[in-house]
């Protein structure tokens, strides 16, 4: 049996950032008690509706800024989901945090509850950029973080940068990589600024308050990124990101390094995930499934008490999505191309779908390999250099 992922959503902000589109609210951090009663909740109804215990290896809590949660929150959370499932012992456990939230006390309080992998949201070390952005914290306060982190024991830390923003120059964001570097981290995220609607970013752009994003610059941006990291010993293993080789891992390092987001990995191979909390999604018995979005709709739905439902549904789902076999191969093919040492295994997908990758794609796989766009590495069909900065118009020939 696969093992699973668990997703969880902590939907709160002290500040929404001008860029952000996700599910988050800021200005709510009262609901939290309540919220984190509703996660639990959640996880058993759904637990008590499943056949047996499933085997979980990796769990996320993602947000919104899951660090705003107090310590009790995690360990009550994380006692439930051992509870409900067969949680791995080995199981990587992160959160993603603000670097303005943390404290060392925090972060070693955080450690003994079992997490153990942190996701900084550093975005750049420049102060401009970050006012830009709207961020609520100072690179400062990211150098702080690692530290602090380092010293309560966590080993496996990413930074996320963001890249392409109107009047970034090629200067500021190599100083930001570097600086980013300086701090040692096993990972790193880069992600390019896309300006979302319904953001302020994107009223001061149609205000025309900001210059459109320059995409040439931005692809420039990136190619510096991956010759700088791969200069310093990150394996670029997914096209936004990158990790370091543990030398003490007995794990071949011919395609995901060790250190890669084991739980990420998990959507890029298309693989099973639970979703709960306000509007998480999953993936589970061939169902979609997606989580009602407003923090106050999602407690007061996981307050009722309510019939037993169909595994997977809980009271918060507002959509289970039945997903046909040829959905799952199509979106098993855009995910995994973009992982780009791995790639898609010819082997894997005979055995998940009972045919090879030449019997549903040979046109395709014969177009792009004479292109110089995928290219063969054993059975891993997978991109080539080349193809990393045109992954969207590749992928949307495989499904
Ligand atoms: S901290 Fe993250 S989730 Fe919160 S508003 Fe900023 S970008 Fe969005």
């Amino acid at each position: 049996m696969n093992a699973n992922s668990v997703y969880l959503h902590i939907p709160f902000c002290r500040h929404r950032c001008a860029y952000c589109d996700f599910n988050t609210f800021a200005g709510q951090q009262a609901r939290i008690p309540d919220y984190v009663e509703a996660l639990q909740r959640e996880i058993q109804a759904l637990t008590a509706g499943a056949a047996e215990r499933l085997p979980v290896h990796t769990v996320y809590f993602g947000g919104g800024t899951p660090s705003l949660l107090p310590i009790s929150a995690f360990e009550q959370i994380l006692t439930t989901l051992a509870r409900g499932f067969l949680l791995s012992p080995e199981a990587e456990i992160s959160i993603e945090a603000n670097p303005g939230t943390l404290t060392a006390d925090y972060l070693q309080a955080l450690r003994a509850t079992g997490v153990n992998r942190l996701s900084l949201g550093m975005q750049s070390a420049d102060p401009g950029e970050l006012i830009f952005l709207e961020r609520q914290h100072h690179f400062e306060d990211v150098i702080n973080a690692v530290t602090w982190a380092r010293q309560a024991g966590f080993n496996n830390l990413s930074l996320d940068l963001i890249f392409g923003l109107p009047e970034q120059h090629l200067g500021t964001w190599e100083a930001s990589l570097d600086r980013g570097l300086a701090l040692a981290p096993e990972h790193f995220s880069l992600y390019a600024l896309t300006i979302e609607h319904g953001t302020p970013l994107k009223r001061q752009a149609d205000l025309g308050l900001i210059p459109a994003p320059d995409p040439d610059l931005a692809a420039e941006m990136y190619e510096l990124a991956c010759a700088k990291l791969t200069d310093a010993d990150y394996l670029q293993y997914e096209i936004s990101n990158w990790a370091k080789e543990n030398s003490n891992s007995p794990l071949p390092t011919s395609h995901s390094p060790f250190l890669a987001s084991q739980h990420n990995l998990q959507y890029w191979r298309n693989q099973p995930y639970f979703g709960f909390g306000a509007g998480a999604h999953g993936f589970v018995s061939g169902f979609r499934t997606r989580n009602v979005l407003a923090p106050a709709a999602y407690i007061r739905r996981m307050s009722l008490t309510a019939a037993p439902l169909e595994f997977p549904r809980t009271p918060a789902t507002v959509n289970a999505q039945s997903i046909d076999r040829e959905t799952e191969i199509g979106e098993t093919m855009m995910m995994g191309l973009r992982l780009t040492r791995e790639g898609v295994s010819d082997s894997r997908f005979q055995a998940r779908f009972g045919v090879t990758l030449r019997e549903i794609y040979d046109k395709q796989i014969d177009k792009f390999v004479a292109w110089g766009l995928l290219e063969w590495a054993d059975d891993h069909l997978r991109l080539t250099e080349r193809g990393y900065l045109l992954g969207n118009q590749i992928f949307s020939e495989f499904i």
